[in-house]
């Protein structure tokens, strides 16, 4: 994924507990996919319980001391099925179904803090402090 403006290049999170997750079955992605308007998401939770592929994460808020004051929820893209559960749950009407191929500038356009998906600078920061080479890295 990428910004055009400013040529943000974000990854998959490789550190993050759900890539321990099973990965989607079958080689076409899903039709749909959903994704969390997270300015209006109210941080309820209700939407997690009703996924079948377990694939709604919890955004902590901003206080570390209080992670789950002003916490949102982010749908890990690569995992959903598109079964609509989570967009007909959710109380406060913040979750949409979009094609497949716009669903990645819809995440863009309406995250507002991820950690599924992070800037390649932060992951390199990250493997850094982990005294982890980045693969290039390790090939070259
Ligand atoms: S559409 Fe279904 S699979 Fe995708 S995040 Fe929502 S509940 Fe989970
Ligand atoms: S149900 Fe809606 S408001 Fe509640 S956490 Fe999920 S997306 Fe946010």
């Amino acid at each position: 994924m990428s910004d055009s403006d400013n040529r943000l290049v974000l990854v998959e999170n490789p550190f993050h507990s759900a890539r321990l997750k099973p990965i989607r079955k079958g080689k076409k992605p899903p039709k749909l996919i959903a994704v969390v308007h997270q300015s209006g998401c109210t941080g309820c939770e209700v939407c997690i319980a009703g996924c079948p592929v377990d694939s709604i994460e919890i955004v902590p808020g901003p206080n570390p001391e209080n992670p789950t004051f002003q916490q949102t929820v982010e749908i890990d893209i690569a995992r959903c099925i598109g079964c609509q559960n989570c967009s007909q749950d959710c109380p406060w009407e913040t979750i949409t179904m979009y094609e497949h191929e716009d669903s990645y500038t819809a995440w863009g356009n309406e995250t507002l803090k991820s950690e599924l998906y992070i800037p390649q600078e932060q992951l390199e920061t990250i493997q850094a402090e982990a005294g982890i080479l980045p693969e290039s890295k390790e090939n070259a």
